[in-house]
């Protein structure tokens, strides 16, 4: 999209009158009502964000302190090219400084700190692994690019180990790919295929992290926060402990419009009136819907229940309604395949770990990215953040971030299910595998806590899929109803993404309001000959390709030759 597109939307005749209510309090939410002020010329008195919780935020939380401990259920890596989510960051106001924006002080930030990591994965307690190749063979190679040659609709729900060769899942490539985005082999392939096509820019610095951009702070502090404070400046009403369980549609022939929201406030039930002209944005399934926290001495214990679910139980509702409304048990019918367990260690006065990282990763908090455990059973990683990682951490306080895909795995020095530790358990399995196993005793005279969060549906965004499982953004004949977030369907973009989020706010805004403004596009990396070319050369290890000798000769003294 060029800049001649990104143009101001004329303010519509009656938008004064009308109201939105966005359901669940997460960035999809957060950024569709930024969007509806700036592009929509919606007043911010018009907006509600319904929220089941007392906290805003979502999947981007990030809390505590220095007694109890912090906690974050994830961190996120961004790279340049999450266009919806610097779009609205640009015109966010810093928290700090209100003549700047987030993103320019996220730009200055990673310019000043860049990730680069020079020990992406380690092994036998400690040792950095070889990390210098993806370890892909030419056959490898062919495989990725029949995966980009196919169409979603032939892939339709295959899964990563009904395509790939098992000797492709036992390489590198497929190390750094699965733990940077947490894909299990059981999950869909088409999703890959997205993230291969959609990152290719990314692939030649992938073994370093190259690109992958980190905030300030955790996400709540750095990106929910000040998002936070601009829409309420705006008059924009925060509804806290709302549970919306219901909405009921007026249905005929393809029509549908939403006439009422049925929300559970603190136990009671109220009605809220929907008009024609209103409009109603449901964030439908959270990957963290359902999560627990244990600490040092108890396990998160996992959340089973099918009945209270939030966002899930009101898109079974929904979906009950329309066959154009999707189909969430694909998502959400199989915990035991969806979930994984992360956890966030607090210090005090820590003279071990952090020093030690610094010299076994040789990457300073902040820098390295994520560290992958190439040889643990619970397939491991951690992540040494810029510090302080929260707004009201102290200068002594110091905390590291972790997460297991195999929760049902017996630990290689905790002999027990990832899912069934302790904080202090799961802290003891990463120092044996940092190489740390003989300093645990002091290492756990400075915790102040761990705490354990599992998460049944963390990959449910990842389960094998077909198209119509996801509800359009705007489903056929919505008149005032949209899905936000990781279960609407966005093409060609890839969930597991703040962006993914952001981008359906921004399509469901712009679409029902008619804007004559365009969302922007995907980035389109996988169009770029050079982006291309450069993904074939690494991936077959960087040596020369057969046909380099062929063009060569071919572009001899042209500019193209240059170019490629
Ligand atoms: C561990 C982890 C790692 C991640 N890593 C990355 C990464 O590396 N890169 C990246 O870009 N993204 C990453 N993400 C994903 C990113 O954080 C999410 O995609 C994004 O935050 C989802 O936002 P959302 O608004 O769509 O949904 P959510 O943030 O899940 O929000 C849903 C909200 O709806 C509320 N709700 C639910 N039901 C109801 C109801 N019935 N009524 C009212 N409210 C309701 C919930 O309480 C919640 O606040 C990660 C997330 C996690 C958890």
């Amino acid at each position: 999209m060029g800049t001649y597109q990104r143009i101001h939307p004329q303010v519509q005749e009656g938008i004064a009158s009308r109201k939105a209510y966005l359901v669940g309090g997460g960035i999809g939410s957060l950024s569709a009502a930024a969007f509806l002020i700036r592009d929509g010329h919606m007043p911010g008195r018009n907006i509600h964000i319904l929220e089941q919780s007392a906290v805003y935020g979502g999947s981007m939380d990030g809390a505590g302190n220095a007694k109890d401990g912090y906690s974050a259920r994830g961190g996120r890596e961004i790279e340049e090219h999450f266009e919806c989510f610097m779009e609205l960051f640009g015109f966010i106001p810093s928290l700090t400084n209100p003549d700047r924006t987030v993103l320019d002080e996220f730009r200055e930030l990673n310019l000043a700190e860049p990730i680069e990591s020079h020990c992406r994965l380690v092994e036998k307690q400690g040792t950095p692994a070889d990390f210098s190749s993806l370890g892909l063979s030419t056959a490898h190679a062919l495989q990725l690019g029949k995966l980009t040659l196919a169409t979603e609709e032939r892939l339709g729900s295959v899964t990563i180990e009904q395509f790939f060769d098992p000797s492709f899942l036992e390489t590198n490539f497929w190390y750094f790919w699965r733990s940077m985005f947490a894909f299990e082999n059981w999950h869909s392939v088409v999703e890959v295929k997205r993230y291969m096509e959609r990152f290719m820019h990314l692939i030649s610095g992938m073994n370093q992290l190259k690109g992958i951009l980190h905030t300030e702070y955790n996400q709540f502090d750095s990106l929910i926060l000040p998002l936070m404070k601009w829409l309420e400046r705006e008059g924009v009403h925060f509804d806290k402990g709302h549970e919306v369980t219901d909405l009921e549609l007026s249905m005929s022939g393809d029509e549908k419009v939403v006439t009422a929201i049925q929300v559970q406030v603190n136990g009671s039930p109220k009605t809220i009136p929907v008009t024609r002209g209103d409009l109603v944005m449901v964030t439908n399934g959270s990957m963290t819907e359902n999560s627990t926290l244990g600490d040092l001495d108890h396990p998160a214990v996992l959340n089973r229940s099918v009945t209270e679910r939030g966002c899930w139980s009101l898109w079974e509702k929904l979906a009950a309604k329309s066959p154009d409304f999707g189909r969430p048990e694909v998502f959400c019918g199989d915990i035991d395949k969806s979930k994984w367990l992360s956890f966030t260690m607090t210090f005090t006065d820590d003279e071990i770990v952090f020093p030690y990282l610094l010299e076994l990763t040789g990457d300073a908090p902040g820098m390295g990215g994520v560290v992958t455990i190439k040889d643990s059973s619970w397939m491991m990683s951690w992540t040494a953040p810029k510090q302080p990682h929260f707004i009201n951490q102290p200068d002594n306080v110091k905390v590291l971030w972790a997460y297991g895909l195999f929760p049902d795995a017996e630990g290689d020095y905790i002999k027990k299910k990832m899912s069934d530790c302790t904080g202090r358990e799961l802290l003891e399995e990463l120092c044996y595998h940092m190489g740390l196993a003989d300093r645990i005793p002091g290492i756990l005279e400075h915790t102040t806590n761990v705490i354990p969060c599992m998460m049944p549906y963390i990959t449910a965004q990842f389960m094998p899929r077909v198209l119509g499982d996801r509800p359009q953004v705007v489903p056929q004949g919505s008149v005032n109803l949209a899905f936000l977030g990781q279960f609407a369907e966005v093409p060609d973009d890839c969930v597991f993404t703040v962006e993914y989020s952001v981008r359906s706010a921004m399509m469901a805004v712009y679409n029902l309001l008619a804007l004559d403004k365009e969302v922007i596009p995907v980035h389109p990396s996988k169009y770029d000959v050079r982006v291309l070319l450069t993904a074939l050369r690494t991936c077959l290890g960087n040596k020369p390709l057969p046909l380099d000798k062929t063009l060569g000769e071919l572009l001899a003294g042209t500019v193209l030759s240059k170019m490629i």
